[in-house]
């Protein structure tokens, strides 16, 4: 596999990648996983939409919307961690505004379902002692509080739910409540369609990882809003009762406090499809209960099968101010490059290239054998078993995959 001078070829990929830059930590781990771990391996055509914050504020956030379209165009996206810019953050940049978060953008032109995945290494053992494979969470990307109107209410007076037909009809209302005294109230919806394709997103995703698969909800509360969903879901898994059977996975609905007292009991080696807050919750819970927030993975997979690769952690802006005032950082970069390797991966399948699906495997596999060496940063050598005494630097952990890499490559032990 080697060729003459010691290079090691590069495997070529056929279809661009949209790729999305971003900030902070973050931004300094993504230029050195690209130099070390992907460019030397791979000939990839990037489609490249910076979305650092000052370009966003630059271009009046005209660059994210952009990017999405891009995914939309090529079908499979990687994206850095971003800032969702709040009032001190458009203080520290001098923002023209408050710009909305990047992935709420995204996932509002690609519509669709985010899944979280934990990356399972030895010798970083779950929190939760019956956990033995990944609790992946399906979570919904449309709709409920994120798309919710909100008054604040401050005199006594009554809050009704209308609505108005266009066809001139008579409005529909629902009391909400009679005020009497100050206070709250919100409106939220979602769209049978989004359900749909969120139900349908979860089963593809259950019958390709052949994992069971459960949804949760509140049917008995919110009897119309949680039973539409569990109605769709049921629908759903009913059409493909017999790929359910073939493939030997189950589909249960559950109370959503039934299921988080369930999941906690479980070995795990299942899709949790949540509601969108019920998965934004969840998610961080699963994630730091499986060990490490570096350690979690997201891909956001739109109805019309396109795909968002990314970490699930944030800009890890405290390392990054250590960073800047020169002091050394130990960042783990796992779940970013699992983010390139999961793009790779999905575009050598799309492609037909085997070959690239072999070397994101061998990358990933790369840094799980890393990690297991006891090559680890400092996150996880806090509660890595047996103990590491002495953690890596940033830089320090994406060398040692790299070097690991090319071994892997240039002896052709690489994965086939
Ligand atoms: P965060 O960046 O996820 O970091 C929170 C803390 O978790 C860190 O301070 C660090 O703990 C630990 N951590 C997270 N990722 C780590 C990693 N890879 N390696 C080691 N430790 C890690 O969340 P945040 O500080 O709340 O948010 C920072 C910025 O990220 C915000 O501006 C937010 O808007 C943005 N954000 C973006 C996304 C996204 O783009 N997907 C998601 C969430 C947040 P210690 O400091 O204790 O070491
Ligand atoms: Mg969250």
């Amino acid at each position: 596999m080697t060729m003459p001078g010691g290079a090691i070829p590069r495997v070529v990929v056929k279809t661009p990648i949209v790729e999305m830059d971003g900030d902070e930590m973050t931004r300094v781990i993504w230029a050195m996983v690209k130099k070390q771990l992907i460019e030397p391996f791979v000939d990839v055509k990037l489609e490249a939409y910076d979305l650092h914050l000052p370009n966003r504020d630059r271009t009046d956030d005209a660059v994210t919307v952009q990017a999405a379209e891009a995914i939309r165009k090529y079908g499979v996206g990687v994206k850095c961690a971003t800032i969702t810019p709040n009032d001190d953050r458009v203080t520290e940049y001098k923002l023209k505004k408050a710009w909305p978060s990047p992935n709420g953008t995204i996932r509002a032109i690609l519509d669709g379902t985010v899944f979280r995945k934990p990356i399972v290494v030895k010798n970083v053992p779950p929190m939760i002692r019956s956990w033995q494979k990944p609790i992946i969470i399906g979570r919904h990307a449309y709709g409920d509080m994120y798309r919710s109107a909100e008054m604040r209410i401050r005199q006594p007076g009554r809050a009704e739910v209308v609505f108005t037909p266009a066809d001139g009809s008579e409005p529909q209302r629902v009391l909400i409540h009679e005020f009497q005294a100050s206070g709250i109230v919100r409106g939220v919806h979602n769209l049978d369609g989004s359900i749909r394709s969120f139900a349908k997103a979860c089963i593809t995703y259950a019958l390709f990882d052949k994992v069971d698969m459960w949804f949760s909800g509140k049917d008995t509360i919110a009897k119309i809003y949680h039973g539409a969903f569990r109605e769709i879901f049921r629908q759903e898994v009913e059409a493909r009762k017999a790929d359910f059977e073939k493939a030997g996975i189950t589909y249960s609905y559950m109370l959503i406090d039934d299921a988080v007292a369930r999941a906690v009991r479980h070995p795990g080696g299942f899709l949790w499809a949540c509601m969108n807050y019920d998965g934004d919750v969840m998610s961080d819970m699963i994630a730091s209960g499986f060990g490490s927030l570096g350690l979690m993975t997201s891909v956001l997979v739109s109805p019309e099968a396109h795909f968002e690769y990314e970490a699930a952690h944030g800009t890890v802006q405290r390392h990054y101010y250590q960073h800047q005032k020169g002091e050394p950082t130990s960042t783990n970069s796992t779940a970013t490059i699992f983010a390139w390797s999961g793009a790779l991966a999905k575009r050598g399948e799309l492609d037909g290239t085997p070959e690239l699906v072999a070397f994101a495997r061998s990358l990933e596999a790369s840094v799980i054998e890393t990690i297991e060496s006891g090559i680890v940063t400092k996150d996880l050598a806090a509660i890595a078993q047996p103990a590491v005494p002495k953690h890596v630097t940033t830089e320090g952990f994406i060398t040692a995959i790299g070097e690991r890499l090319a071994q892997k490559l240039g002896t052709g032990l690489a994965l086939r």
